[in-house]
């Protein structure tokens, strides 16, 4: 392995990556290749994890595709140098900033969109002229094997190279033995503590996209309806195995009762009576994470679904109430199609509940006010947010993406991506027809001229 590690430094060293015309032909390649794998990978997903052909279009491929053209778009002006202005005591110098590649990245994905997740940052790599190491979970193995087959068709692996296997195996033993120059990490924050250390003993950057316990809270002047359809869709799409999908509801207790009846209205609309044979109704990744689903269904009354099936891997859209606020289900990132219902009487009693977990990867807010919406956002610091909508902020190539504190840090999507994966050199060019005394010592007697230059 190390041998394949060090062959992709000595292929970055060599520079081939890094001219606009490698990293278009690249992107363009990556897209046709896709394109022609499309209901290849749209069946993996199916099989890993119940996607229909219109999801895993959506929210898997075509979220990909629709990134991709945005950066083979913008690329070619992405890469350019930014001129910024020179200061007094450097004139007639001229200043400019050039992105530069990062050199190998890491790049490690989890199984919920085990296709978007991996495909998605090697874009930005890509683009930033890198050559990149890809890991997929080992958890979604159907869409591990057409990823992998994609990877090695298109790329030599000197310029990227795929590696399977359980994580905590595979990789300790890479950070270890090579430096990368980045590692970029979506996962659970568990796992993202051990990467963080692990790559600090090298002085490697992270991005680190991790999960949490993302609040929704509804206003005492939510449209409640609205709110509900909005909710159940982020919470119970791809069975809540989303990162920002609503962890649980905070309500105000005049309008649980209403905000129940219209979750369960528009539940059954989405996935029917019997979500269990329902084309449009996912399924839960493996037994281990089904297991602990299901052990949260003791942590509340329901009153809303509740059935499950092992040998399915179902558990059905769930609403529960009477939780407390120290059973299991509201300490661990549910990630899954279970939804508390916690009800408030004052706002800050609602911001005590969402102090217990600072720093969610997403807050949603339900509101009509203006200055309700300020109060909310000012007062929960999340890694991204939304008013009267949840979960679709991460598909506008225009909004960075990512979390802060115990969500992650770093960020994704459109430009940044370029820019995590580069480095914003700055560069000051001076002229050599002009080299007055002043700026060399002796300093003795030049003190009035030199505060005028720099103040
Ligand atoms: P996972 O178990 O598939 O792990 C993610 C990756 O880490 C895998 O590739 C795995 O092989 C690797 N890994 C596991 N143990 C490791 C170790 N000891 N050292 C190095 N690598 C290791 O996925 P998961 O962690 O269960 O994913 C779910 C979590 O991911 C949730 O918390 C969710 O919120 C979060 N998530 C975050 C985002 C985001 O964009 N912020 C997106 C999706 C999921």
């Amino acid at each position: 392995m190390n041998e394949q590690l060090q062959a992709l430094r000595q292929y970055f060293m060599s520079g081939a990556t890094q001219s606009f015309a490698f990293r278009l032909a690249k992107l363009e390649a990556l897209q046709q290749l896709v394109l022609d794998h499309e209901k290849e990978l749209a069946k993996a997903l199916h099989i890993d994890l119940k996607k229909t052909e219109e999801e895993a279009w959506a929210s898997e491929i075509g979220f990909f595709l629709s990134e991709l053209k945005y950066t083979i778009k913008h690329l070619k002006n992405w890469m350019q140098p930014t001129s910024v202005p020179t200061n007094l005591l450097n004139q007639p110098s001229s200043c400019y900033t050039v992105p530069e590649p990062l050199g190998v990245v890491c790049i490690i994905a989890p199984w919920n969109y085990p296709f978007q997740l991996l495909f998605t940052p090697l874009i930005g790599a890509i683009a930033a002229g890198n050559c990149a190491v890809l890991k997929p979970s080992e958890f979604a193995g159907a869409t591990a094997a057409v990823m992998g087959k994609i990877i090695k068709q298109l790329f030599s692996e000197n310029y990227v190279l795929y590696i399977e296997g359980e994580g905590a195996e595979v990789l300790p033993p890479l950070f270890e033995n090579f430096r990368f120059d980045h590692i970029f990490y979506t996962g659970s924050t568990f796992v993202g503590k051990i990467i963080y250390k692990q790559a600090a003993e090298k002085l490697v950057p992270v991005t680190l996209e991790l999960g949490g316990k993302s609040p929704a809270v509804l206003a005492s002047d939510a449209n409640i309806r609205v709110a509900a359809r909005r909710i159940a869709n982020a919470k119970f799409s791809n069975c809540g195995q989303i990162c920002v999908a609503p962890d649980y509801v905070l309500v105000p207790t005049a309008l649980k009762d209403s905000l129940i009846e219209e979750l369960m209205i528009a539940t059954k609309k989405f996935y029917g009576e019997d979500p269990e044979n329902t084309d449009g109704y996912g399924k839960i990744i493996n037994e281990k994470q089904w297991q602990r689903l299901v052990g949260y269904l003791q942590d509340g009354k329901v009153v809303y679904g509740g059935k499950s099936n092992l040998a399915t891997l179902f558990i059905e859209p769930t609403i529960l109430t009477d939780v407390a606020l120290d059973s299991k289900i509201m300490q661990d990132e549910i990630f899954g199609p279970i939804l508390p219902i916690l009800t408030y009487n004052t706002n800050e009693e609602a911001l005590e509940i969402i102090r217990r977990n600072p720093n969610p990867l997403a807050f949603y807010v339900f509101t009509s006010n203006n200055t309700t919406e300020q109060y909310w956002l000012n007062n929960v610091p999340s890694g991204g947010a939304c008013v009267n909508n949840a979960i679709f902020h991460l598909t506008n190539h225009a909004l960075p993406f990512g979390g802060r504190g115990f969500s992650g840090m770093g960020g994704y999507h459109g430009k940044l991506s370029f820019d995590t994966f580069s480095h914003i050199k700055s560069v000051m060019k001076t002229p050599t027809w002009i080299d007055p005394d002043f700026k060399y010592p002796p300093y003795t007697g030049k003190g009035w001229l030199l505060k005028k230059l720099i103040g």
